[in-house]
């Protein structure tokens, strides 16, 4: 088993959805959302897919060119990291956005 030593969240849907799922305890609604999808909108620049994820107090932000290879911006205040990233879809640049995003901050515990 891994501890679990983040701040609990559970949405009210969350909860109706756990009380099908779950055998045992079912959590009231409780928190605040840790990860978030703030906005999915064509680029204000060229119009290509944008979206604007809050993770943990962090801004996660990435843009799927046509060609596959996307921008990705982290903010936090003055903190700033980009990359590009080789991606299929606006699915496959979500999913190593996330995984870059948690490298980054694997990076950031180990200094
Ligand atoms: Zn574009």
């Amino acid at each position: 088993m891994v501890a679990f030593t983040r701040v609990p969240f559970v949405s009210g849907a969350g909860a109706e959805a756990l009380a099908e799922l779950r055998v045992g305890h079912v959590p009231a609604p409780t928190g605040d959302a840790p990860i978030t999808l703030l906005a999915r909108v064509p680029s204000d620049e060229c119009g290509c897919p944008e979206e604007l994820w809050r993770i943990e107090g962090f801004d996660l932000l990435f843009h799927f060119e046509a060609d596959g290879r996307s921008e990705v911006f982290i903010f936090a205040g003055d903190w700033e990291q980009e990359t590009t990233l080789e991606a299929r879809s606006l699915d496959d640049l979500r999913a190593k956005a996330f995984q870059w995003f948690a490298d980054i901050m694997d990076t950031a515990d180990a200094n």
